[in-house]
């Protein structure tokens, strides 16, 4: 059989936010009244996903749903948006609900406070990502995350490296312990300046730090290529053959940068899903994360591949 590789697959977790404004934080115990309320869609892998989709790949989600109101929302977002949710299984227990956060935001600081429940995505099983194989194999990247159980991410790295399906490894929320084989099972690894901190147990406090410490996953942890996003500075590439930086695109206003990471993470896979070299796809992606910056809202936020005429 040809070796067709026409999708890219996301495995990792959907949750849906709620998120309460308020104009101060209530006291443990105290009610106050709220300023509105609003619903987003998201998790580490649903937005990386859907980035991509936006920009024109075809592109499979794996992850697991409740039964509820949630879960139907969810389907009808992955369709909206253009991303596969044949594989994004459903768990047979009712009682078990969607992946939830609850978010309070504080409209006079602009600070937040979240809560993840992790529900269904915590549910996923060895065999329903083996019946995921087929996907994987048609697939030049698999992009994983940290937000599903640890056993499962590696589960479905383990069967892109036998499959020969690149991987793209997002170690998202950071953790201080992670096993080795995350690393070696990588074909690059996308992390911002904290996950770099925690991953490393080294200081990083500016991209100058970054750049500094980002040779160890190369070095020590046996990582092939590594990206790190800087922020408004860009984001710093390194591998054993070479390293680069990619300057940050000067906003006139930053409306929102939640989800920006992932806006980075979609858009650079789908670049080179297209065939784009690596240096270039930075550059594209860099300008699109910037733009997601630029209004309000995570998913809402991603630019589609109307703006890919206007890229620098
Ligand atoms: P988040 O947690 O908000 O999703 P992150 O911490 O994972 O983001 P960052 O390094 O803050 O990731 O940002 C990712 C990318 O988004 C950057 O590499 C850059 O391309 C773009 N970006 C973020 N903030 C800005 C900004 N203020 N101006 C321009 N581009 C930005």
């Amino acid at each position: 059989m040809a070796d067709k590789r026409d999708l890219i697959t996301v495995i990792g977790a959907c949750n849906v936010d709620l998120i309460t404004y308020v104009s101060r934080f209530p006291k443990p115990g105290e009610t106050i009244r709220g300023v509105t309320h609003k619903k987003g869609f998201g998790g580490k892998g649903a937005n990386q996903a859907v980035q991509a989709a936006k920009l024109g790949a075809s592109v499979h989600m794996i992850s697991k749903l409740g039964q509820d109101v949630y879960a139907s929302e969810t389907r009808s977002n992955f369709t909206k948006s253009g991303v596969d949710h044949t594989k994004v299984f459903t768990c047979a227990d009712p009682e078990i609900p969607s992946g939830l956060a609850p978010i309070t935001v504080e409209t006079s600081t602009g600070q937040n406070s979240i809560v993840i429940i992790g529900g269904a995505n915590d549910e996923l099983t060895v065999e329903e990502i083996e019946s995921c194989r087929e996907i994987i194999r048609r697939s030049s990247w698999l992009v994983v995350q940290l937000e599903i159980p640890q056993e499962m991410s590696l589960q479905a790295m383990r069967i892109a490296s036998e499959e020969k399906t690149k991987v793209l490894f997002n170690p998202a929320p950071g953790v201080s312990e992670l096993s080795q084989e995350f690393f070696t099972l990588s074909d690059l690894v996308v992390l911002n300046e904290t996950e770099l901190e925690l991953i490393t147990q080294k200081k990083v406090t500016n991209s100058q730090e970054a750049k500094q410490v980002a040779p160890y996953l190369i070095h020590s942890l046996s990582t092939k290529a590594a990206v790190v996003t800087l922020g408004s500075e860009g984001a710093f590439y390194i591998s054993k053959e070479e390293n680069f930086s990619v300057e940050g695109v000067k906003v006139d206003q930053v409306v929102d940068t939640t989800g920006a990471g992932d806006s980075f993470i979609g858009s650079l896979v789908y670049f080179l899903f297209v065939g784009t070299d690596i240096r270039r796809a930075l550059q594209m992606s860099n300008q699109i994360a910037a733009l997601s910056v630029q209004s309000k809202g995570t998913q809402s936020s991603y630019p589609d591949r109307s703006v890919l005429k206007s890229l620098q």
